[in-house]
């Protein structure tokens, strides 16, 4: 694989502003930070505003309020992926040329009588009249990566997704085009973030082998779940840390990180507890397996 392992570290928080930044996405930003800072590289804010139906107004400017007030501010302008559709448009193109990409008329009930995923040859015929959505055609082949928590992952791109899409039928750039394009033009050395993106992560590997981009390395945390064992997520309301008091909550994001709190012990403000975690902090003490988190019990 081509790997990007040279110096400088650059590392990245890409939240969507979905919603007021919680104690998962907290965990996601801390350990992006803590992993920059370890290696005494550069760690970038990256504002994910490509679904705007998707996108709560303010919440892009809260959730960096909230980063600065737990000591967390981009080292670098933040780039906003509204800003960017010139080079996904580009990359969407080159796909095309290649044929690695296609215009699809498919519906859902279409893609049914296939799990759901898309097989090329499409069953719907091109149809003037309605926009297509842009899909990848996946290769019937295993792209797999070591993470740098969790070890070898690898995926069967063609049973487990399917040719996914890179452009929606309402002309939004897809995700997983977007950070691969950003991430190889922001130099982004390692991925840190939630084990939810894990399975993404072979699609992604793909778009930048098509696109002749460098592979940065994966590092996906444990999630903080909920009393019902689910993901915590900005749309499901769960709750938004704290902004006005952020120690507890930087505690308890710190100790979910694996760096123990004896190390912390004493430690009264924002930044010695940053310096504090940065001293303690290591790779190997993540834990692996995430887990439930009692938001309403406090969290210090
Ligand atoms: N924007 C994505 C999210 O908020 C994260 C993207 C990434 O870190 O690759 O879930």
């Amino acid at each position: 694989m081509n790997s990007v392992t040279t110096l400088p570290y650059r590392g990245r928080f890409a939240p969507s502003p979905t919603g007021a930044l919680h104690f998962g996405s907290l965990v996601a930003a801390l350990g992006s930070w803590l992993r920059a800072r370890s290696q005494n590289g550069c760690w970038i804010v990256r504002i994910e505003d490509l679904d705007p139906p998707r996108e709560i107004a303010g919440a892009a400017r809260q959730q960096i309020e909230t980063l600065a007030a737990f000591g967390l501010t981009s080292d670098e302008a933040i780039l906003w992926q509204h800003t960017r559709h010139d080079a996904y448009a580009a990359a969407l193109e080159r796909l095309l040329a290649a044929g690695q990409a296609f215009a699809c008329w498919c519906s859902r009930a279409d893609l049914q009588r296939s799990n759901g995923l898309h097989r090329s040859p499409c069953v719907a015929a091109p149809d003037p009249q309605r926009a297509p959505a842009w899909r990848l055609r996946v290769p019937d082949r295993i792209v797999g990566f070591d993470d740098r928590v969790l070890g070898r992952y690898e995926q069967s791109l063609m049973d487990c997704v399917g040719d996914f899409v890179v452009r929606r039928v309402e002309g939004y750039f897809a995700y997983q085009l977007a950070v691969v394009v950003d991430d190889a033009a922001q130099g982004i050395s390692e991925v840190v973030r939630g084990a939810d993106l894990l399975d993404s992560t072979p699609r992604q590997i793909l778009l930048q082998q098509w696109l002749g981009l460098p592979t940065p390395a994966y590092l996906h945390l444990p999630l903080a779940l909920d009393a019902n064992g689910r993901k915590l997520s900005k749309q499901d309301s769960a709750l938004p840390v704290d902004a006005s008091d952020p120690r507890p909550a930087l505690r308890a994001g710190l100790a979910f990180l694996g760096v123990a709190r004896e190390r912390l012990a004493g430690l009264r403000s924002v930044d010695a507890l940053l310096i504090g975690a940065l001293h303690a902090f290591e790779v190997e003490a993540i834990p692996r397996t995430s887990s439930i988190v009692r938001m309403h019990h406090g969290l210090s």
